[in-house]
């Protein structure tokens, strides 16, 4: 058995394989396919190539694999999570107002202060105790960007849809988004402190979605809120919370932490932040992180309020500092118990993307020289 990461160079496979790479070329060339020296093969190469070798391969774990492994984790070793929720809607139905009372109600007076920074996510405490963490980026980039790259990190989203207007084409969208994801939705009828309000409407035109809401004997969750004056706002949050039991959200805090990067930017004091969205295991100061491209020893880690924490487990966003480059919003990270391994993967992640955009390069050049003549 030969264990192999995916996206080796036809050299370094032959190295494995203790063969030249003439050998590999020619095999290849008899199989139909012509690689170069410095090629990257796809998992699909890698195990034709091996077994004409006399090789069975086993490709070491992807940081998805990790992720999706909170699944096949030991029972005993999970615990309860708290819910990772989206907010999404048409513009001006009242997303950010949402959110943002939602963030403001749930700080206490002395950490009022604190707060001067936007970071990309935070988590609240309900009243009844429980956590539930927000992405505050904008949904659709939650959802496109992230799961482009494979990253599925929003358990339940809310659809935000102002009662005083009707459900609009980004409202449709932000519904499909959900469906297609697979993602639970809560509807959050916004604006009824408005005298033109009419839920009533709303749901209705929702019913002739074929979405029913459940006090119309349906099994949508929705709850009447104003984002303006607070009402219903703890009852949206206790759906969440119904939701996610359904859901039975679980994952294993004893492990190397996994989990998807929000947002990253370069502080001229601090150096890159990054902000990050623990989804399995715990990240602790010091540990060797491996994120996108970007690699690095967590220096420090901060709260969205700005306050210094030393550790962070399953369902928490974390602001960590320490990392060698801004990785991209919904590349997922991975805890690493050596730095040299971390570093490898990240030059060659870093060394793929080059050659890609090389090509992509040389594909448009010789497009745009295909128009010229
Ligand atoms: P977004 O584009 O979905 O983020 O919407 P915003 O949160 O920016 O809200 C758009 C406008 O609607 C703003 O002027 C808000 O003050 C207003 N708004 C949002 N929620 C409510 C509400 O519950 N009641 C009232 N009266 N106005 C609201
Ligand atoms: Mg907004």
């Amino acid at each position: 058995i030969l264990k192999v990461t995916e996206f080796i160079s036809a050299n370094d496979l032959a190295a494995l394989l203790d063969v030249s790479v003439n050998q590999i070329i020619s095999t290849c060339m008899s199989l139909g396919m012509f690689v170069s020296i410095n090629q990257r093969l796809d998992a699909e190469a890698i195990t034709i190539i091996a077994d004409e070798f006399g090789y069975d391969v086993e490709f070491t774990k992807s940081i998805e694999d990790e992720i999706a492994e909170v699944e096949t984790d030991e029972a005993e070793d999970l615990v309860e999570r708290a819910p990772i929720v989206t907010i999404m809607g048409h513009v001006d139905h009242g997303k950010t107002s949402l959110l943002d009372y939602i963030r403001m109600s749930k700080v206490t007076e002395d950490e009022a202060g604190g707060i001067t920074q936007h970071i990309g996510a935070y988590d609240v405490m309900t009243k009844t105790g429980h956590k539930i963490a927000f992405l505050d980026t904008p949904g659709h980039e939650a959802f496109t960007a992230m799961r482009a790259r494979g990253a599925k990190i929003t358990d339940v989203a809310i659809i935000v849809i102002a009662a005083d207007d009707n459900i609009m084409p980004q409202t449709k969208e932000a519904i499909n988004h959900a469906q297609v994801a697979g993602v639970p939705m809560i509807f959050a009828i916004n604006k009824v402190d408005k005298p033109n309000a009419n839920p009533h409407k709303i749901k209705e035109e929702l019913a002739n979605m074929n979405l029913l809401v459940e006090e119309w004997g349906g099994k949508y969750q929705s709850q009447d809120i104003s984002a303006k004056t607070g009402q219903g706002v703890e009852d949206l949050l206790e759906k969440v919370l119904l939701e996610s039991e359904i859901l039975e959200l679980k994952a294993n805090p004893d492990k190397n932490a996994v989990g998807t990067v929000i947002e990253a930017s370069l502080d001229k004091g601090r150096g890159y932040v990054t902000t990050i969205m623990v989804q399995a295991g715990t990240l602790q100061i010091g540990d060797i992180i491996l994120a996108g491209q970007h690699h690095g020893r967590v220096k420090a880690m901060f709260d969205h309020k700005g306050k210094k924490v030393k550790e962070a487990g399953p369902s928490t966003p974390v602001q960590v500092l320490g990392l060698s480059g801004a990785p991209q919003a919904g590349d997922t990270f991975k805890v690493y118990d050596s730095e040299r391994e971390a570093r490898e993967i990240a030059n060659s992640r870093e060394q793929i993307q080059r050659e890609q955009s090389l090509r992509t390069k040389k594909h448009i050049t010789l497009d745009e020289i295909g128009r010229r003549l």
